[in-house]
């Protein structure tokens, strides 16, 4: 016989391994708690994990697999159980792309006869064409984007892009209106097995962050679907004009909250795409949403198979700060940061301006270490794995790979958070203030980040305006705005 072994991460039908089960064959599953304490993760993702694992073997069995689930402290004890029991003569699984779970897995078959499957449909491109298709570093989004909407021929007509342009982004950055409400998302109730997950993680992870209820994830195939179909048909239309917004109640906004279901087989990107692609949403919005999936998470994985190992280090500006402790329990002055890190402890998720503009924003501009902020990131969200959280990180959010990944920094001072957001009203500070006492943090911050930076963006194309405009400044003033960055710097 054979042993299967699907992760936690690989929870769908789809897996193209099934094709090669036969009768005799078993799958075998491990809930294991030192995986779990590779890092100390929000609670609410290890309770997403535990249940989508435990409801995924439920439905193997009453597909009529043999599953060997095991409650192990490792890997390693639940193997020395099955071989015990089973004696396989080979291990058969789906390829994995994070880097430390592979190291493992070379290890482990040092010993044992393993045999690797294609990782599609976890994603459209398997993991040698995905670093084939990114090609060499710099890497461009919109060149790879492009790419994979012609290969796979998403809204296409007649070889070119429907609508005439490959990217409708221009029309999907509008502000937030006064009144502005959105359709909302499914939350979904905790059954028996999700509630018996909920309290073994508050027994045994009572230490790790975040608060563990109201726990509202999809666990299974059937209750991310219904997520999906929801927001096809109700939100997905305001998902594209309002899609930088932010707003203080209603953090989900028009966000599809879909990411964490995907991320672990629940949804195949390819599902999500289609259904995106046949709904009767405006074609704005369509792209916009497509461009997330079939570009953005695609190319982040591909940047991620590409540079790997090495890019978990990159630290172009030698940023070394600690991260400030309201990143845990969100009692700041500022109140973006404070509307940013809130719906984390709570539910374990961000939508991506506030990952970008605010929290990514602030680790740039308050020259915060890289590797401390990508841990958090890595720590804290329901949806985090390191393929996804590396590149979004240290690539997009810091620019830490000197521009390998994107062609600016997103850094941004306090009157753009104050454009696209309401969380201005509410803050001590004063976005259009620079060095007064109650100014913006943000302000001299963004202004000292240029200063520095200066000679490295005068020849950016999409930097040198902003250069230009400080080197136009008048001595005195720069003076003055580099000591208020370097006050706000110590009070931190
Ligand atoms: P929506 O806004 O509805 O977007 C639709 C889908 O597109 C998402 O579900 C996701 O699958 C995909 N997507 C969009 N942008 C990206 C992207 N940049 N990279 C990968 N997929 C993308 N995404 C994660 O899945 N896990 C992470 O740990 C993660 N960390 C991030 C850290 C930073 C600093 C930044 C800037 C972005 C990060 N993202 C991450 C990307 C993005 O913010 C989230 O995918 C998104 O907020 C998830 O919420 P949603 O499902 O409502 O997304
Ligand atoms: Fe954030 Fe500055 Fe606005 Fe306050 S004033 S919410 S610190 S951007």
């Amino acid at each position: 016989m054979r042993s299967f072994w699907i992760f936690g991460n690989q929870l769908s039908h789809e897996l193209e391994l099934f094709e090669h089960v036969e009768s005799d064959d078993v799958i075998v599953m491990i809930e294991a708690t030192s995986r779990a304490t590779w890092r100390p993760y929000h609670k609410q993702k290890l309770v997403l994990i535990f249940s989508a694992m435990r409801h995924f073997a439920e439905e193997l069995r009453e597909k009529g697999y043999k599953v060997d689930y095991h409650e192990a402290d490792s890997f390693q004890d639940a193997w020395d159980d099955h071989f015990k029991r089973y004696e396989p003569e080979e291990i058969h699984y789906t390829a994995v792309t994070d880097a430390a779970m592979e190291k493992k897995l070379k290890q482990f078959g040092q010993k044992h006869k393993l045999v690797e499957h294609s990782d599609v449909p976890l994603f459209f491109l398997t993991k040698q064409e995905a670093v084939d298709t990114i090609g060499d570093a710099p890497w461009r989004m919109d060149r790879f984007y492009r790419h994979m909407r012609k290969r796979f021929e998403v809204l296409l007509e007649d070889g070119k892009p429907r609508g005439g342009k490959w990217s409708f982004d221009a029309d999907n950055r509008q502000p937030p209106k006064d009144g502005l409400t959105f359709p909302a998302p499914i939350h979904f109730r905790p059954d028996a097995i999700t509630k018996d997950i909920i309290e073994k993680v508050e027994r045994d992870f009572a230490d790790h962050p975040g608060d563990i209820t109201p726990f509202v994830w999809p666990v299974t195939h059937s209750e991310a679907h219904r997520a999906l179909k929801r927001f096809v048909k109700e939100r997905l239309e305001t998902f594209g004009p309002y899609q930088d917004a932010m707003l203080s109640d209603n953090q989900e906004m028009s966000h599809s909250l879909l990411s964490a279901a995907i991320n672990i087989g629940l949804l195949t990107p390819d599902e999500v795409v289609q259904a995106a692609v046949e709904s009767e949403a405006p074609l704005a919005s369509v792209e916009g949403f497509v461009r997330q999936i079939l570009g953005w998470r695609e190319y982040m994985r591909a940047v991620y198979e590409a540079s790997m190992p090495g890019y978990e280090s990159v630290n172009t500006f030698k940023h070394e700060r600690d991260l400030p402790y309201y990143f845990w329990d969100a009692e700041t002055n500022m109140n973006c940061i404070h509307q940013s890190v809130k719906p984390v402890i709570e539910k374990a998720h961000n939508h991506h301006i506030q990952r970008l503009m605010v929290l990514g924003n602030f680790a740039t501009l308050f020259e915060v270490s890289p590797q401390q902020t990508s841990d958090w990131f890595n720590e804290m969200y329901i949806d985090a794995y390191d393929w996804v959280v590396l590149p979004n990180v240290l690539g997009m959010a810091l620019h830490a790979d000197g521009g390998k990944l994107a062609t600016k920094p997103y850094i941004a001072s306090g009157k753009y958070i104050d454009k696209m957001s309401d969380y201005c009203k509410g803050c001590k500070y004063n976005p259009k203030h620079t060095t007064e006492a109650d100014a913006c943090p943000f302000n001299a911050l963004y202004w000292n980040f240029i200063d520095k930076h200066e000679e490295r963006f005068a020849k950016n194309q999409r930097m040198k305006m902003m250069v230009r405009n400080w080197q136009g400044r008048d001595d005195a003033v720069k003076a003055d705005i580099l000591a208020k960055a370097r006050q706000t710097l110590k009070d931190m």
